[in-house]
């Protein structure tokens, strides 16, 4: 690997000067906040971090990566919570200028440059009535999220983000600046719906729109963590019956000190059923009516709202630089083993900040055929995203070791597969469980021809054969 010393001020001076954007490297002012990403635990020191202002900036970048031999991190949104978006020494080819949106209202459709976040994104498609399934924290780049699959409060009325992704701009490790889509190199499509970073630098997404909101009927009602159980078995059976206008996922966290939770509840355990009916909002009131008939809520703040108010509810309790880990697998099924090891390790997770996530899949998402795109398994009834998080400079090793115990006891009611977003960085065998054998067979072809010296590697890496 290069450093800066070793690249020398000339080289860096012609890479500057071809840079339509900004180059930042150690020392310089803005070098500290460019260099840092939404994981709090990751504190890497890139050789040089190229913000890029377009396509060619980024083939410049890929470019001189390649003739300086170094390694290369690609940076949407900064989310990622292995943090393959920085790297110690390398280059980050950082796309977060890049915030071209262009909405066509009447073909339905968007398209966004690959530094776009869910909220800008979000705020440009509401002003006309529309949206596509986007991150349940507005901060969520739209890049990372739709590469990697795409888990949102319209995934089971829309389907994943990347079922939603029409076509996308790449620039290749070999320089290319390719169109893919169903005319144009679909194979390459089918790689990015859920295939990550693995194939090229995406510059743009064109996603399918659909009438949403502007007003839903949305948000979280909140019981005493002791019921926990009582809510699980509930709500398993509840979600049998929802319509897939309505995405729900089950919460199981401890009360942060927020203006909407009565204060006695505060540092308390509490689980949560959210909610966001994607259709009619008096409609969307009936369905969310059982959630709210279990009596007795800690709170309840299920109502008509913004869509984009939904969007971005959660946004205060994730911050930049939070520490955090995920284990994440797919249910089987939500049996009473699983309920039951849920309940016990909410009540003893090691931090406040720690969550356990049980999302509601089926809808939209199970009839898009397994092999129409590379991401996941889509018959599962449930995803499972345990995260652990602290604010708190240290500890984070404590609560990794209870979100890894839980997945232990929890493992015999999963799958075995993963979510490519809410993968940890868990090695090849992980990757090849997250995709299965077919599709990771079918994913390493396409690695072999586009990226066949794995110059895009700092990902849920699919290693060329
Ligand atoms: C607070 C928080 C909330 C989240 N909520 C959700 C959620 O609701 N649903 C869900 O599904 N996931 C969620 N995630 C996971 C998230 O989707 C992934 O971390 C995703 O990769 C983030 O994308 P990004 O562009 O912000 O991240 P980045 O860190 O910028 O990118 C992540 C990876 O994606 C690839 N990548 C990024 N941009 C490009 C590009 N332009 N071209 C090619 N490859 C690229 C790279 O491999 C990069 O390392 C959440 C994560 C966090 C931290």
């Amino acid at each position: 690997m290069a450093t800066q010393g070793v690249l020398g001020a000339a080289t860096l001076k012609e890479f500057e000067d071809g840079l339509h954007g900004e180059l930042i490297r150690p020392g310089d002012g803005a070098y500290d906040e460019a260099r840092s990403i939404w994981n709090g635990a990751h504190d890497a020191r890139p050789t040089v971090i190229a913000r890029c202002a377009d396509a060619a900036d980024v083939r410049h970048a890929i470019g001189f990566a390649r003739s300086e031999g170094l390694d290369v991190a690609v940076r949407g949104g900064s989310h990622s919570i292995p943090g393959f978006s920085t790297c110690d020494e390398g280059i980050v080819i950082d796309l977060s200028p890049m915030k071209g949106i262009k909405v066509d209202v009447s073909a339905r459709t968007a398209t966004a440059e690959g530094g776009v976040i869910w909220e800008e994104f979000d705020a440009a498609t509401q002003e006309h009535g529309l949206a596509t399934t986007g991150g349940l924290v507005s901060t969520t780049g739209v890049a990372g999220f739709t590469l990697g699959g795409g888990i949102g409060w319209l995934k089971r009325k829309h389907g994943l983000a990347c079922d939603n992704l029409r076509s996308a701009e790449v620039v290749t490790a070999d320089g290319q600046i390719l169109t893919a889509s169903r005319a144009e190199n679909p194979d390459l499509l089918w790689g990015l719906r859920g295939g990550g970073g693995n194939f090229g630098v995406v510059t743009s997404f064109e996603l399918d729109l659909h009438p949403v909101g502007p007003t839903v009927a949305a948000g979280p009602v909140f019981y005493p963590g002791d019921r926990a159980k009582e809510v699980m078995r509930f709500y398993r059976e509840f979600v049998k019956t929802v319509p897939d206008e309505l995405t729900t996922f089950a919460n199981l966290l401890t009360a942060p000190p927020a203006p909407f939770l009565p204060e006695e509840w505060h540092g308390k355990k509490l689980v949560a059923v959210a909610g966001c009916y994607s259709g009619d909002p008096e409609d969307g009131m009936k369905a969310f009516q059982p959630i709210r008939d279990l009596g007795d809520p800690v709170a309840d703040l299920v109502g008509p709202m913004p869509y984009v108010q939904m969007q971005s509810l959660f946004d205060a309790l994730w911050p930049k630089g939070t520490n955090a880990y995920m284990k994440a697998g797919y249910f089987r099924e939500l049996d009473d083993h699983a309920i039951e090891t849920i309940a016990r390790f909410h009540q003893n997770a090691t931090s406040p900040s720690s969550e356990i996530h049980i999302h509601h899949f089926g809808g939209a998402i199970a009839r898009v055929d397994e092999d129409e795109t590379a991401c996941g398994e889509r018959q599962a009834p449930f995803v499972l995203n345990t995260i652990a998080a602290t604010h708190e400079p240290t500890g984070l090793e404590t609560h990794i070791d209870w979100a890894q115990r839980f997945y232990a006891e929890i493992e015999p009611s999963l799958t075995g597969g993963a979510y490519i977003n809410f993968l940890s960085s868990e090695g090849e065998d992980r990757v090849k469980a997250a995709y299965g054998t077919e599709k990771f067979a079918r994913l390493r072809a396409l690695k072999d021809r586009y990226d066949p010296t794995n110059l895009f590697h700092l990902n849920q890496n699919i290693p060329p054969s």
